[in-house]
């Protein structure tokens, strides 16, 4: 069996829901789907919940029923009969209306921040199982055998809501109740992704962008011969298109290569994607939902390894850079041990670390409680705080094997100034922080030197060129 992802944009209509379904028929194998809410929905029930924990009721019903009636036309586009689905499509709407309530009334008496974070995850739930509602229906329509499988049975989590974790012993014992016998009857099974339940059987979700990771988790669980990432690229390419117009579809990555490449920005893969299917030898690959036939990535062992060098390049931010300077690092041994283990405390992940002779710079996530981290270092270190900061980063197994690859990623990012450089970390990463203002000029400046722009960014300020 494979496992068969589509990510928002691949549901945004009525036409690409049907190109959709036409892929699920055609698979040569009977698939388990996992679904992303419809194109924005997942941002719209955001600034539902946002709007709703700012007391304001009404604009937060108003959005609700913006929402609804949007999908609405989809319904009635896409259905033969779009009555079938009324019913349930109301009771989840009902469902919003009566979370915003709840959340309308928690913002006004002060509730513990928990349980807030708690509705927000069952109210935000809702778009990925309005999706799977309406493609379950369309594939009925369409003579299929299909069952929709409510993810909450299946994707067990903790319940940090909002960012919950995957149990997966629970998962798979779950998965092989609860779908497994399905496909092996043949009949299409259609769930959530992004969505889980806690031990207490309360919603959960997995973190934005989370069904790559759910869609994993589940081909992990049922050992499929494939997962399938369908969404709006021709897989994974050498940088982020909307930066790069010239960016390139990759047609083979390592799995430790699309790892590192999710981690450092590539938004097209959930950082977590790689690892469950990869410790199983089961193939990725990242397909274009509009362009079947088109171009994709593979990602797997066969990938084609140190003789290509760079494979693609990526970047984040905003990040920030922590500076932090102690004459107590001249001849202290298990010094930078005390200072991490601050961060640790604080729960605050570091990514990028350079020393010095007696300072230590990282950077950390631009949201990271930096102010309880200084006063926990009083007494320690001097802290210098750089924010507005961003990572640009050049991935391939070959890296270090590329001929001058240093030397011609500062000729090229010239006359951006680096402010930390980080490689052989491993041997497949090379960083740079750069200002956020020059974090798209760093990558079209990066990428014209490895992989040529038509274009190359002769031009006139960074500034200009970063818009
Ligand atoms: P989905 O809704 O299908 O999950 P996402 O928006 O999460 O889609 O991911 C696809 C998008 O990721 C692409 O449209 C592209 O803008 C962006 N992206 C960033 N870096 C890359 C990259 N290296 N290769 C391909 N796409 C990338
Ligand atoms: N719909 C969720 C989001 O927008 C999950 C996903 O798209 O993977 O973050
Ligand atoms: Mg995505």
């Amino acid at each position: 069996m494979i496992v068969m992802k589509f990510g928002g944009s691949s549901l945004a209509t009525a036409a690409r829901m049907q190109q959709v379904a036409d892929l699920v028929v055609r698979s040569a194998k009977t698939p388990c789907v996992v679904l992303s809410a419809m194109g924005d929905t997942t941002n719209q029930l955001f600034a539902v919940a946002e709007a709703a924990g700012a007391g304001n009721h009404e604009d937060a019903i108003a959005k609700v029923a913006k929402l609804f009636e949007s999908t609405q036309v989809v319904i009635d586009a896409l259905l033969r009969t779009p009555e079938t689905v009324a019913k349930p499509f109301a009771q989840l709407r009902a469902d919003v209306e009566l979370l915003v309530r709840g959340i309308t009334r928690d913002a006004s008496q002060s509730v513990p921040r928990e349980r807030t974070a708690r509705t927000r995850d069952a109210l935000v739930a809702h778009g990925e199982r309005i999706a799977t509602l309406l493609l379950t229906e369309h594939l009925r329509e369409l003579g299929q055998q299909v069952l929709p499988v409510d993810a909450r049975d299946v994707m067990i989590t903790n319940n940090n809501y909002g960012r919950a974790k995957p149990n997966r012993g629970a998962i798979l014992q779950r998965t092989h109740q609860n779908i497994g016998p399905h496909i092996a009857r043949g009949v299409i099974v259609v769930t959530q992704g992004y969505v889980g339940a806690a031990p207490d059987g309360s919603t959960t979700t997995l973190g934005r962008g989370g069904s790559d990771w759910s869609a994993a988790l589940l081909c992990a669980a049922l050992l499929g011969d494939e997962l399938q990432i369908w969404t709006d690229v021709e897989g994974v390419l050498t940088a982020d298109p909307r930066i790069v117009a010239e960016a390139q579809p990759i047609a083979q990555l390592t799995p430790e290569e699309a790892a590192e490449l999710a981690a450092f920005g590539a938004r097209v893969l959930h950082p977590s994607t790689i690892q469950p299917v990869v410790d199983k030898g089961i193939p990725v690959t990242v397909r274009h939902t509009m362009r079947p036939d088109g171009l994709f990535t593979r990602i797997d062992r066969e990938g084609t390894g140190p003789a290509r060098g760079i494979a693609a390049l990526a970047s984040r931010g905003p990040i920030t850079v922590l500076t932090m300077t102690s004459r107590r690092m001249l001849d202290a041994s298990g010094y930078l041990a005390r200072l991490f283990a601050a961060f640790g405390e604080l729960d605050i992940p570091i990514d990028l670390v350079t020393t010095a002779e007696v300072s230590v710079a990282c950077t950390v996530e631009a949201d990271a409680p930096i102010q309880q981290l200084i006063a926990a270092l009083d007494g320690q270190a001097h802290v210098e705080v750089t924010t507005d900061c961003a990572i640009v980063a050049a991935i391939g197994d070959g890296l270090q094997h590329t001929d001058r690859v240093l030397e011609r990623a500062c000729r090229a990012l010239y006359p951006i100034k680096p402010l930390m450089v980080s490689f052989g970390g491993n041997s497949r990463n090379l960083s740079f922080v750069v200002r956020s203002i020059e974090q798209n000029a760093a990558l079209r400046r990066l990428h014209a030197e490895f992989f040529g722009n038509a274009a190359a960014p002769l031009a006139t300020s960074v500034l200009e060129e970063s818009n």
